[in-house]
């Protein structure tokens, strides 16, 4: 019965193939389209995941495809001397080829297929190729990331049918580069102290900042600029704002970063939280902007909704999807766009004071924060009076209203 059911996923990006793998071990027989030839090509991505989804991940994805251990942060901003936040084994930095690869194993791929048709006839989707190559479904997943197609099927379909236009539906879209350098000196290193130096200066701290990210703020873009080691020879440097190119440049220059530019990585991050289902019909990861809005992650949300997602097929039940992984990560979404767009309202003043609130809280952070989950550490501030006091004394009018997205 459940191979006879017709699943067609749009898309092979690490969600859509875990969707399908999850579907595959419960009886049925997926297929998934994808535009690309190769599987994890090209790069959008840091590789930067929790060590706790990792772990999840662990059936399909490989050690091959770990590259470093994160044990912590340096935060470095305009405005407040550099802290630490030390958190062993909090992270770890992936080779998404490889990832990408690991979870498609085994899986019916059609590669080099780009849909660019879809219609619903006779209680079936009928899609269409660029290649000419027709597929029908009983149940269509869109899983075809940040531009997605389905995505604008479903979401037409769902204007229409609340009549209103889709325009209501509000997506905020990010800019991200990233630069893969191979070091001029193999010996430069990273000090806390965030500029470069030679490994030997280092010699008798017994410092490894080979694992560690550092992190910049100013007041100038909406997200932060990173450096993640993948070891002693090469960094992975990025940020996310219009003008990543001149950000960049300026940085490396700034910091005396020199070396050979080996890859360059480029993606868009979509932001806000819509309607993720219809009619025999869902979308999921990035397609369903399923983002961490505080630092453009999308794996964690995606790879577990894929799990929801498949659960509820199992259970004949696509229709609960949209309020199952609202349940689970949905307050986290909004209250991660509403953090965002107060961070982007601050002036530098004021974005110095909530850095000054960090780096004195740098402590509570380290034994507080998840990594998956932003706004946990916010609830748990709301608990401690002096901390409370100190954000309401700053951000009174702010605090009001990231409460009420708790109770809302
Ligand atoms: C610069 C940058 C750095 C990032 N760093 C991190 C990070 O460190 N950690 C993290 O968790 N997240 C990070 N992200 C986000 C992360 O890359 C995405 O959330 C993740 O790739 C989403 O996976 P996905 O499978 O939903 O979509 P994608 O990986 O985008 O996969 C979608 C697939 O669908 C295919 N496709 C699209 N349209 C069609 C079509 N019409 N027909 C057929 N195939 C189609 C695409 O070719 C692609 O293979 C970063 C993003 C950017 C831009």
């Amino acid at each position: 019965m459940k191979s006879i059911m017709k699943i067609v996923i749009v898309g092979a990006g690490p969600v859509g193939c875990y969707t399908a793998q999850l579907l595959k071990k419960m009886g049925y027989q997926p297929i998934v389209l994808e535009e690309h030839l190769t599987l994890g090509k090209p790069v959008e991505c840091a590789g930067i995941i929790s060590s706790k989804l990792l772990d999840l991940m662990r059936p399909f994805v490989s050690e091959e495809a770990v590259i470093n251990k994160i044990n912590g942060f340096n935060i470095n901003s305009a405005w407040v001397e550099s802290f630490s936040i030390n958190i062993p084994g909090i992270a770890v930095m992936v080779n998404r080829e490889k990832f990408d690869a690991n979870l498609g194993a085994g899986l019916e791929i059609y590669l080099g297929q780009r849909v660019s048709s879809i219609k619903r006839e006779n209680g079936f989707y009928l899609l269409e190729t660029v290649k000419g190559r027709k597929f029908e479904a009983d149940i269509l997943i869109g899983a075809d990331g940040v531009n997605s197609m389905v995505r604008k099927y479903l979401l037409e379909k769902y204007a229409q049918q609340k009549g209103h236009k889709n325009q209501n539906i509000k997506l905020d879209y990010y800019f991200g580069l990233q630069y893969q350098i191979r070091l001029t000196n193999s010996e430069q290193v990273m000090t806390n102290t965030n500029t470069m130096t030679n490994i030997s200066a280092m010699a008798n701290t017994n410092a490894n900042t080979n694992d560690i990210i550092q992190v910049y703020f100013n007041g100038t873009i909406p997200f932060f600029i990173w450096i993640a080691p993948e070891n002693h020879q090469k960094l992975r440097v990025g940020v996310i704002a219009e003008e990543g190119k001149k950000v960049l440049t300026d940085f490396l220059r700034e910091k005396g970063i020199e070396g050979k530019i080996e890859e360059v990585v480029t993606g868009k991050i979509p932001v806000g939280f819509i309607p993720t289902y219809g009619k025999q019909i869902a979308l999921v990861g990035d397609a369903a902007c399923q983002i961490k809005p505080l630092t453009g992650g999308g794996l964690f949300y995606g790879l577990q909704s894929a799990r929801l997602l498949a659960d509820c097929i199992a259970e004949g039940h696509l229709e609960q999807y949209d309020n199952n992984w609202k349940k689970m990560f949905g307050q986290e979404i909004k209250f991660g766009i509403k953090a965002r767009k107060i961070y982007e309202s601050l002036d530098e003043q004021k974005r110095g004071e909530l850095f000054q609130l960090f780096k004195k809280n740098a402590h509570f952070i380290e034994q507080m924060v998840d990594y998956d989950h932003h706004s946990l550490l916010f609830r748990e501030a709301f608990r401690r009076p002096q901390l409370l006091m100190d954000a309401g004394k700053l951000f009174r009018f702010y605090l009001e209203d990231l409460v009420k997205e708790f109770f809302a």
